[in-house]
C-alpha cells in the first residue's frame, strides 16, 4: 500500500491502547483518533505502563502514527460558570500530562461554545486557559508538552468560537502572546481541520478547494495544520449544523473527498475519519479511499 497515505478513524479505547493499534491494522488503518475519557466527561482510567510500552513497539514495527487523543465533548473552555471552565482546564491539563506516556501524540479539542457571552470573550476565556496550561507544564520542568495540540475548526452551530479561520487565529495569537509575556519560547498549538465543519461553516470545499485551501494559510498559516478529520456532510454548505455523513453519501461527495486526499497541500496530512460507521464501515471506507489516492 501508499505508505505515505496516513488514514484511519475513530476507534473505541475501551481495550486500551495495543487493541486500538491492532484493531486499526486489522481494518487497513494507519492512524487512528480515540476519546481521553468518557465523551460526555468523567474521570479517566488509570494509565497501564506496560499496555503503553507493548503499543508503542507495535505502533513502530507497524508504521503506525500519529495517533489523535479526542478531548471530551464537554470540554468548554468558554463556558459561563466559573465551574464549567474549571473542569475543562483540569481535564485538558490531566489529558495532556497523561499523554506524556505517548510521546509525539496529536490532542484535538473544540474551542468552546461562548453561550452568549460573544466571540471576542470566549476566545479571552479559551487562550487565557491554554496559556496558563502551557505555562504551568513550562514552569514545573522547564519544557513544554511532547503533544501539539489541535483547535478542531468548527461548524459555527450555536455559539461556537472557531467558526472561522479568524477565530482560530485569534486564540493561538492571543494565547502565544501571554506565554511570550511570561517568557515561554515554545508552543504547542496547531489545527485540525474538519471537512465537514468548515463545509458547514461556509467554506465551499467542493467548487474552490484551493481557494479554502490559500485562506487557511494566509490566516492561519499551513504550518499549523496538522491533521484533518475527513468527514462527509448531511447538509449543504453553510448550514452551521455539524451532521457527519458516511463518504460519498453527504453534501460534499467523493469527488471532492478524493481531492482533499490529493491536494498536495494536504496529501501528507493524517486523515482521521469520523463517519456514522462501525469497523466494518470504517474498514470499507478506507479501503475506497485508498484506491483514490
Ligand atoms: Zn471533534
Ligand atoms: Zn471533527
Amino acid at each position: 500500500m501508499d505508505a505515505s497515505f496516513k488514514i484511519g478513524c475513530h476507534l473505541s479505547s475501551a481495550g486500551g491502547y495495543l487493541a486500538m493499534g491492532r484493531t486499526a491494522e486489522s481494518i487497513g488503518a494507519n492512524v487512528f483518533q480515540f476519546f481521553t475519557r468518557n465523551p460526555r466527561g468523567g474521570a479517566s482510567k488509570p494509565i497501564d505502563p506496560v499496555d503503553v510500552a507493548d503499543f508503542i513497539a507495535y505502533a513502530a514495527k507497524e508504521g503506525i502514527g500519529p495517533i489523535l487523543a479526542h478531548a471530551p465533548y464537554t470540554l468548554n473552555a468558554a463556558g459561563a460558570e466559573p465551574r464549567v471552565r474549571e473542569f475543562a482546564e483540569e481535564t485538558m491539563a490531566d489529558d495532556l500530562n497523561r499523554l506524556e506516556y505517548t510521546p509525539g501524540a496529536l490532542y484535538n479539542f473544540h474551542p468552546g461554545s461562548h453561550v452568549g457571552q460573544g466571540a471576542e470573550k470566549g476566545i479571552e476565556l479559551i487562550s487565557s486557559m491554554l496559556a496558563r496550561i502551557f505555562t504551568a507544564k513550562a514552569k514545573k520542568d522547564g519544557k513544554g508538552f511532547s503533544t501539539t495540540v489541535l483547535l478542531e475548526t468548527m461548524a459555527g452551530k450555536g455559539s461556537e468560537v472557531g467558526r472561522s479561520f479568524e477565530e482560530v487565529r485569534a486564540i493561538i495569537d492571543r494565547t502565544e502572546n501571554a506565554l511570550a509575556g511570561a517568557g515561554i519560547a515554545f508552543s504547542p498549538l496547531g489545527v485540525c481541520l474538519d471537512t465537514c465543519h468548515v463545509w458547514d461553516g461556509g467554506y465551499d470545499i467542493v467548487n474552490d478547494l484551493d481557494g479554502v485551501i490559500g485562506e487557511f494559510d494566509r490566516v492561519v498559516g499551513l504550518d499549523r495544520l496538522k491533521a484533518v478529520h475527513l468527514n462527509d456532510s448531511l447538509n449543504v454548505m453553510a448550514a452551521h449544523k455539524d451532521r457527519h455523513a458516511c463518504i460519498g453519501k453527504g453534501k460534499i461527495g467523493l469527488d471532492a473527498i478524493a481531492r482533499v486526499i490529493n491536494h498536495p497541500k494536504l496529501r501528507d496530512m493524517p486523515f482521521y475519519l469520523e463517519t456514522p460507521n462501525d469497523l466494518d464501515g470504517y474498514r470499507a471506507e478506507i479501503a475506497l479511499l485508498k484506491t483514490l489516492r
